[in-house]
């Protein structure tokens, strides 16, 4: 098997159980290379540490599938990981409308791969050399342990150029899935866009935060502010909102949140902006609009450590807005997926906001991504999703 030597000193990460081994801890390789395939891990002096796959043109060169140097990466292997992420989803029934996580990433052990269910369908990413290297064989055994009527690729995400992989969509198992999926959460019921949605179609790392947020809606003015689809402002209304207004840039999200406020067959009293929520705020902010409930659910701002700088200058402004609007005894539900704005950092970029809003906030409870999007202790950056409910002292 090709090896691959840690420079002296650089095994620090691995032997903490981390997966991913940049290439400047690599000192040399022994063999070929195959991008996806499996290479064995050894410190500078030659100790075994663990298996991974290759990536040749990723800055994340190696993601290790397993810490145990004389495991096995084959079919079992493989079948095991899946058996293990399905078995801690138990308590979601795999029935024509639910809808949840089943694989996330280095969480299980699988680095590159994210699986989800909606309904009776899968829909994956595989998104480094080693999940599309052993692609086949996953859907192939996900299939087999838990069936479905298809299984729908969407690896189109930008990622997939670093690690030298073009983009690709479609049938991977079974049936082509409808053009609409129609799914339930929390109690309402939503259609996802499997093929052009999203990710995966729909953000079901908000699941639980939907529902928390919800429960303060009871009628207040809300604001829903990169709606998506609709996800917190559906939950709202039906959690006795007096009204929701949704912004969103989107043409195609607003066209499927008004659909999908129509499907749950709530009051008529949600409004939908297609528009930069940016400029729409600040035009609120100037003519006094005021709401009682605002959720700020950006999308990721900071894609690489380049971009921090300017994320936090983004998530500062919007913020700032945001608490402009807000009632006294009003709620801010503000969130970042950036996963490179790490939770402390998020709080002080909101509290600087506070200080610049001349106002004063408690914050009531902290948000992260739902409970089928779990964590590796050994891996923080698994925490992308953070969120914190602030209340406006009067
Ligand atoms: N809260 C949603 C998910 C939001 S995803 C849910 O629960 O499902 C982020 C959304 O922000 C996307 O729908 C995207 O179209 C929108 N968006 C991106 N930039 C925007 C901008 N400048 N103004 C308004 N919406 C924007």
């Amino acid at each position: 098997m090709t090896t691959v030597f840690l420079k002296k000193g650089r095994d620090h990460s691995v032997r903490n159980h981390h997966p991913w081994i940049f290439s400047g801890a690599i000192d040399r390789l022994e063999g070929e290379v195959t991008p996806g395939a499996t290479v064995l891990v050894r410190d500078a002096a030659g100790e075994a540490l663990g298996l991974g796959a290759i990536s040749p043109t990723s800055q994340i060169r190696i993601r290790l599938w397993t810490f145990d140097p004389e495991a096995k990466v084959n079919d079992m292997f493989f079948a095991n990981a899946l058996h293990n992420a399905l078995v801690s989803r138990d308590r979601f029934k795999h029935d024509a409308a639910s809808a949840f996580r089943v694989v996330n990433a280095e969480a299980d052990l699988l680095p590159g791969v994210t699986i989800d269910r909606y309904g009776d369908w899968y829909v994956g990413q595989f998104t480094t050399a080693g999940a599309d290297f052993w692609k086949k064989h996953i859907v192939a055994t996900l299939m087999e342990l838990s069936p479905a009527k298809g299984f729908f690729e969407r690896s189109d995400a930008e990622s997939r150029k670093f690690e030298g992989l073009a983009g690709a969509s479609g049938v991977l198992a079974g049936e082509e899935p409808p053009e609409l999926v129609e799914i339930a959460e929390n109690g309402c019921r939503y259609l996802v866009d499997v093929r052009n949605g999203h990710k995966t179609g729909f953000y079901l790392d908000q699941r639980d935060n939907r529902a928390a947020v919800a429960a303060y809606a009871a009628g207040r003015e809300v604001l829903n502010v990169f709606s998506y689809t609709g996800g917190f402002g559906v939950a709202a209304l039906a959690g006795g909102a007096k009204s929701v207004t949704n912004i969103d840039i989107s043409a195609q999200a607003i066209a499927l949140a008004k659909r999908n406020f129509a499907l749950n067959k709530l009051p008529e009293t949600a409004e939908f902006i297609e528009g930069n929520a940016f400029e729409v705020l600040r035009k609120y902010r100037d003519s006094r609009r005021s709401f009682d409930l605002i959720v700020l659910d950006p999308p990721k701002f900071a894609d690489n450590k380049n971009r921090v700088m300017g994320a936090l200058r983004g998530y500062k402004d919007l913020n700032l807005l945001a608490m402009k609007l807000l009632r006294p005894n009003g709620y801010l539900a503000t969130f970042s997926c950036s996963g490179l704005v790490t939770p402390d950092l998020f709080r002080k970029v909101v509290g600087e906001a506070a200080v610049d809003s001349g106002r004063d906030f408690q914050i009531v409870r902290r948000f992260q991504q739902s409970s089928d999007h779990p964590e590796s202790i050994f891996f923080p950056e698994g925490l992308y999703l953070k969120g914190l409910l602030l209340r406006a002292n009067p």
